[in-house]
């Protein structure tokens, strides 16, 4: 495949743009090359600017779980433009998204919404804080929660593809607040709460890892945290930004049975629009402004387009009982396919899996933790990411992230795909 009109605008956009890109990942540093630029993208498929069609495994990094331009959702975003963009008012629209995602999410009354992931965490800590005074929190390493300075902590994702875990700019100050724990190790969780007694606001986590590649909770991980912050009077957190609404319909609370104090959320919630959300039980929730003492606020929180756009998704969402079915379904055939012709190839791997998140290793032990995601051959996964693009496959251009399977996915593209993998990995 020929890039010539894609190479010639990331060389205008570096001019102006910071790395030619508004997000690190989206430039390639981990794979080498240089960025695809869409044009237009329609269901599983993305169209760039030198006319290449490529099946979309990143699906804008999960939002468009249904599909790119999925009618319903350009159908309310149109309609709702031509009544007004933006007023910094109340509209019903807020009321009715904010009901229908705390009926189908367990253990939340409200919800407030904000413009990014990034936003929902950093309040999520801020509320977390007041609601029980005091100060630290623990995450883990190769969680992402969004580049908000307390989470560039070992954050996996983009963080740890440009090997700089910790960014300049973040200070000591903040640092000191935020205690790391490893990732399906209860005991370095515990050692932190004996040297912390009484400090430890709330654990926030990946309860299904997304950012280090996907890797699932090891039986008993996440009853263990739910344990330790009872015992402690800590919050739980769970970051659902990339699990919500993906893994089930009340996410990952919902797929194993578990409650968490507060909720985060993004990505697929906006419908492809900037919107996060972060929701909890009342009593938490109205700790807010303007019921409560925590400030937060935001002149384009609620905004009605995103509102519209998040509100039919989750419409979508909840209407389609065989929705997770389907997704499972298709994501585990892809997952046996891959694994027949790497195995016949003698390439080396695992992959994880949970629902439609999915992700390769290039090494043949166990992924449970960051440790273990960093062991994976890079040399490897550029072969692949690059052997797949010049065969029309589009995967993350980094090791450390999820594939995000989408709906609109035929078994044709998914057959394409493995038979991509196939010839691609005898080339390694
Ligand atoms: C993507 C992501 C975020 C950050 O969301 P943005 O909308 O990019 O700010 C936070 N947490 C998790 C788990 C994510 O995957």
């Amino acid at each position: 495949m020929q890039y010539q009109r894609s190479s010639k605008l990331f060389a205008e956009a570096e001019k102006v743009i910071p790395g030619g890109v508004n997000s690190p990942v989206r430039a390639f540093k981990g794979v080498g090359g240089t960025p695809i630029f869409v044009k237009s993208a329609k269901g599983a498929y993305l169209y760039d600017e030198d006319g290449n069609k490529l099946i979309d495994y990143i699906n804008s990094w999960g939002p468009m779980i249904l599909g790119h331009a999925y009618q319903p959702v350009i159908d309310a975003i149109t309609e709702r433009a031509k009544l007004g963009t933006s007023f910094g008012m109340p509209t019903e629209l807020e009321t009715q998204i904010a009901q229908l995602a705390v009926s189908m999410v367990p253990n939340i009354d409200k919800i407030r919404f904000v413009n990014s992931g990034t936003e929902a965490c950093m309040s999520a800590i801020r509320l977390a804080r007041g609601f029980t005074k005091r100060d630290k929190i623990i995450k883990f390493a190769g969680c992402y929660h969004g580049h908000s300075d307390s989470f560039l902590i070992q954050a996996g994702s983009g963080a740890s593809t440009f090997g700089t875990p910790n960014s300049p700019g973040v200070t000591q100050g903040t640092a000191k607040d935020t205690l790391l724990a490893n990732y399906n190790d209860l005991e370095s969780v515990k050692l932190l709460f004996e040297a912390n007694k009484n400090e430890i606001a709330a654990i926030i986590v990946e309860p299904v890892a997304g950012n280090m590649g996907c890797i699932p909770p090891l039986a008993g991980f996440l009853e263990g945290l739910r344990q330790i912050c009872n015992d402690n009077q800590t919050l739980l957190i769970f970051d659902e930004v990339m699990t919500g609404f993906r893994l089930a319909k009340g996410g990952v609370q919902e797929l194993y049975n578990i409650n968490a104090d507060i909720i985060c959320f993004g990505k697929v919630i906006g419908g492809g629009l900037p919107v996060g959300a972060f929701a909890a039980r009342e009593e938490i929730m109205n700790y807010l402004a303007p019921l409560g003492p925590v400030y937060q606020a935001g002149t384009l929180s609620g905004n009605p387009l995103a509102m519209a756009a998040g509100l039919s998704m989750l419409q979508s969402i909840n209407n389609d009982l065989e929705l997770f079915q389907r997704l499972d379904e298709k994501t585990a055939y892809l997952e046996t396919g891959i694994k027949k012709v790497l195995t016949q190839n003698g390439i080396e791997f695992t992959i994880n899996r949970v629902g439609s998140m999915i992700s390769i290793h290039f090494d043949k032990n166990p992924v449970i933790d960051f440790q273990t995601a960093k062991k994976g051959d890079n040399e490897t996964f550029k072969k692949f990411f690059h052997g797949l693009l010049n065969e029309g496959v589009y995967i993350a251009p980094s090791a450390y992230e999820s594939w995000f399977i989408t709906d609109a996915l035929t078994y044709d593209d998914l057959d394409f795909t493995i038979n991509v993998i196939e010839k691609v990995s005898k080339t390694f």
